[in-house]
């Protein structure tokens, strides 16, 4: 088992590696909805576009806009860990990341949540809290207007 400190470190280098190569940043070619949000306290804004396959699963998401490093890396985890996913699950990873965010520990040590894991050292941070959460809030915009729209 790593050592906290060990982990801290780990998860900082997540974060600044998916700052520094953000996936799945630019727009989305055939999006079917998308929601713009903005941070004023950081001056974080983000775009996500989403493209919704007719079952209402999410075929593929991606994100536009600028902002400090952990609006993006979160906003870069957030667009790998969600493709493929259902509106219902796509609302249990971000209560996941929501609660990992105000302090819980479990989603933490869940593998499953990959690289989203790393979110839980800004959770130490409550002013970043909102930057890490800006992204999903803005995916579930897009999301209920996909929804109003068929
Ligand atoms: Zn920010």
């Amino acid at each position: 088992m790593p050592s906290d400190a060990e982990l801290e470190a780990l998860f900082q280098d997540t974060i600044l590696a998916h700052y520094r190569r953000p996936r799945n940043k630019g727009p989305l070619a055939g999006a079917t909805a998308g929601a713009l949000i903005r941070n004023p306290a950081c001056g974080d804004e983000i775009e996500v576009q989403v493209a919704l396959d007719p079952d209402g699963r999410l075929r593929d998401a991606k994100f536009t806009g600028q902002g400090c490093s952990i609006m993006q890396a979160s906003a870069s985890m957030m667009t790998e860990a969600v493709r493929g996913l259902t509106h219902a699950d796509v609302d249990a990873l971000g209560g996941s990341v929501s609660a990992m965010l105000e302090g819980d520990a479990r989603p933490a040590a869940d593998e499953q949540l990959g690289d989203l894991r790393a979110l839980s050292a800004v959770g130490r941070f409550p002013a970043r809290r909102q930057c890490a959460a800006l992204p999903w809030r803005a995916l579930a915009k897009a999301l209920a207007h996909g929804s109003s729209e068929q």
